[in-house]
């Protein structure tokens, strides 16, 4: 990451996201998380004022996902409520491709957060693929 990426917090001076040891969603400046930082790179605040609908392309609203749902297991629910709103200007397929390359299901996102049964998956993958084709 090699732009700086300032925090979005009201009150917050923070100028420059520095990854936790810890948490590397965590800002180690300023303690607070990685996405109101990141927001600020993605001007999300700008597309949420919109009174209408841009256009907006996959590609945008990869970027934005991948801030709020990558390396997560659970989405907040005003984070979801954006994503929801980006999603429906989507075609299903590019929700799908967008979810899966950044390891959520359909269901997890629906449900919110990733169910813990990653092997279960893993060692019934094949037997569901084979049934889908
Ligand atoms: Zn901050
Ligand atoms: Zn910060």
């Amino acid at each position: 990451m090699s732009e700086s990426i300032r925090c979005t917090l009201v009150n917050c001076n923070c100028e420059c996201f520095q990854a936790g040891k810890i948490n590397i969603r965590q800002c180690d400046h300023c303690k607070h998380g990685w996405v109101v930082h990141a927001l600020d790179k993605l001007r999300v605040n700008h597309l949420y004022q919109q009174s209408q609908v841009e256009i907006v392309q996959s590609n945008v609203v990869f970027d934005i996902s991948s801030l709020m749902l990558y390396g997560t297991q659970a989405i907040p629910i005003r984070l979801k409520i954006l994503l929801d709103r980006l999603f429906s200007v989507l075609k299903q397929e590019e929700v799908l491709q967008i979810l899966h390359s950044l390891g959520w299901t359909l269901q997890d996102y629906i449900r919110g957060y990733i169910l813990q049964t990653q092997c279960e998956h893993q060692s019934s993958s094949q037997t569901s693929d084979q049934r889908f084709m």
